[in-house]
C-alpha cells in the first residue's frame, strides 16, 4: 500500500554503522532504521545469538515456558525499576498494553472512571486506534475516527496545566522523556522530576515511553535515569531487538499484578526468536563500559555538532536531544527533508522528525571516528543547502 514516502534506495548488506546498496554506494547510517539498530548491522554477537536460536526453536507460543524469555525478563527487571515484564513485538502494542494496564490498575482498584490518560502535545506513541489517541496529532488522526476516548493533551513541559487537568478521572500521565517523532524535543528533568511528584500526590500512574529513548540511546540504559525518578510502567520496543522485532512493557508489582492470565496476550510476543535477539542486545549493552563508551562517544559528536551550527547559522538553529538521540534543528528558510537529501547526496543517512528537526541516531557502536566521518558529511551537506544570500555572505 502507498503508506511511505520511500527514498529510491535499497540496501543489500549492512556492517557495523555502514550500508551497502547493490550497485556498490556505502552509506554511513545515522538513522540506525529510526533508532532500532542499536548494534549497527551485522553484529557478529547478535547474528549468533539469531542464527543459533532459529536452528533449535524459533516459536512455541504463550501456551509453554519460554527460558529466553524468562531470562531476558530477569534481567530488564533487575537492570529497571520494573518487578515484572510482558514481551509483545512493537512499540505501539507495548504502549497499546500500557494503556491497557493503566487502566486495569484504577479498574481492580475500585476506580474504573480513572481511566484518562494525560499525554502531551508532540507526542507520538504508536499507530494503532489507542496510540494514535494517545499521540493526538490531527495529522496522523485524519479519516480515522472516532477517536478513541481516554486521552487528553498537555503542552509539553507545562507543570501547571499538568496540575490543572488532573481531576478524578486521571488515570496517568504518559510522557517520552525525549519526544522522538515530535522533533527530538527532551523534557527538563525537572520537569520528568515533576510530574513524578504529581502521580504520587494525586495516586496515579507515571506511564514512560521509552520506545525510542530506551536501551542504552541517552548514554543511559533507560532516559529517565538521567532524572533519578522511576516509572510505574514503561514500554520498550525500537532498540531491545537490535533489528529484531520486540517490545516490552515493564511494570512495578501493584501494576502488574492485575495483568491475570487472560486478561492480556499476544501470540509471537516474546517468542524464543525474539527474545535469543535481546538477550544478545542486553549482553552488548550490559558489557561493562560499554554505556560509558556511548556516552563519550556522544559528547564528542554533540561537540562536533555544536561546531557544525555556528559554522552553519543559515541553516542550524540549535542541537537538542540526549545521547545518541540528537536533533538538528533547522531554521525556517530550509526544510529537514532536504537536509536529508542533501545528508544522502554525502552518503550520511539520518531521518527527519517533526518541527523540522533532523534526528540523527546512529547505532550505539559507533566510534569516535566515525563520528567524525559523520560530522565531516553533515558539513558538507549543510553546505549543500544553505541558502545562497548566507552563502553569499560567507564569502
Ligand atoms: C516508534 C515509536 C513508537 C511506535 O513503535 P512501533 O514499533 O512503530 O509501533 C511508539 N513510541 C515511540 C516513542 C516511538 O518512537
Amino acid at each position: 500500500m502507498p503508506t511511505y514516502n520511500r527514498a529510491d534506495l535499497a540496501f543489500e548488506r549492512g556492517e557495523g554503522a555502514w550500508l551497502w546498496t547493490a550497485d556498490g554506494r556505502r552509506f554511513l547510517d545515522f538513522g540506525s532504521g529510526i533508532a532500532t539498530a542499536s548494534l549497527g548491522h551485522a553484529h557478529p554477537h547478535l547474528v549468533q545469538a539469531i542464527a543459533e536460536q532459529a536452528a533449535k526453536v524459533m516459536h512455541t507460543s504463550n501456551l509453554y515456558r519460554i527460558p529466553q524469555a524468562e531470562r531476558l525478563a530477569a534481567r530488564l527487571v533487575e537492570t529497571s525499576f520494573a518487578d515484572s515484564v510482558f514481551f509483545c513485538n512493537s512499540g505501539a502494542e507495548a504502549n497499546e498494553g500500557m494503556i491497557k494496564a493503566v487502566r486495569k490498575y484504577h479498574a481492580e482498584n475500585g476506580h474504573p472512571e480513572r481511566n484518562v490518560t494525560l499525554c502531551f502535545e508532540g507526542a507520538f506513541h504508536g499507530r494503532t486506534l489507542a496510540t494514535l489517541a494517545a499521540t493526538g496529532n490531527e495529522k496522523y488522526l485524519a479519516g480515522f475516527g472516532p477517536a478513541m476516548p481516554g486521552f487528553r493533551h498537555l503542552p509539553f513541559g507545562n507543570m501547571n496545566a499538568v496540575r490543572d487537568a488532573i481531576d478524578g478521572t486521571t488515570a496517568a500521565i504518559l510522557v517520552e522523556p525525549i519526544q522522538g517523532e515530535g522533533g527530538v524535543r527532551p523534557a527538563s528533568l525537572d520537569f520528568l522530576r515533576a510530574l513524578r511528584a504529581a502521580c504520587d500526590e494525586f495516586g496515579i500512574l507515571l506511564a514512560l515511553d521509552e520506545v525510542q529513548t530506551g536501551m542504552g540511546r541517552s548514554g543511559k540504559l533507560w532516559a529517565h535515569q538521567w532524572a533519578g525518578i522511576e516509572p510505574d510502567v514503561m514500554s520498550s520496543a525500537k532498540g531491545i531487538g537490535g533489528g529484531f522485532p520486540l517490545g516490552a512493557i515493564l511494570a512495578k508489582e501493584k501494576v502488574a499484578k492485575h495483568l491475570k492470565a487472560g486478561t492480556h496476550g499476544s501470540t509471537y510476543g516474546g517468542n524464543p526468536l525474539a527474545c535469543a535477539a535481546g538477550n544478545a542486545v542486553l549482553d552488548v549493552i550490559l558489557a561493562p563500559g560499554f554505556l560509558d563508551n556511548v556516552d563519550r562517544v556522544a559528547r564528542h559528536l554533540w561537540r562536533g555538532l555544536l561546531g557544525l551550527a555556528e559554522r552553519h547559522p543559515a541553516v542550524v538553529e540549535g542541537v537538542q536531544g540526549a545521547g545518541l538521540l540528537v536533533g538538528l534543528k533547522l531554521t525556517p528558510e530550509v526544510t529537514n527533508g532536504e537536509a536529508q537529501n542533501a545528508a544522502v547526496a554525502e552518503g550520511l543517512l539520518t531521518v527527519a522528525a517533526g518541527m523540522n528537526v533532523l534526528r540523527l541516531a546512529p547505532p550505539l557502536i559507533i566510534t569516535e571516528a566515525e563520528a567524525d566521518e559523520a560530522l565531516g558529511l553533515l558539513d558538507r551537506a549543510l553546505l549543500r543547502i544553505t541558502p545562497s544570500r548566507a552563502k553569499e555572505a560567507a564569502k
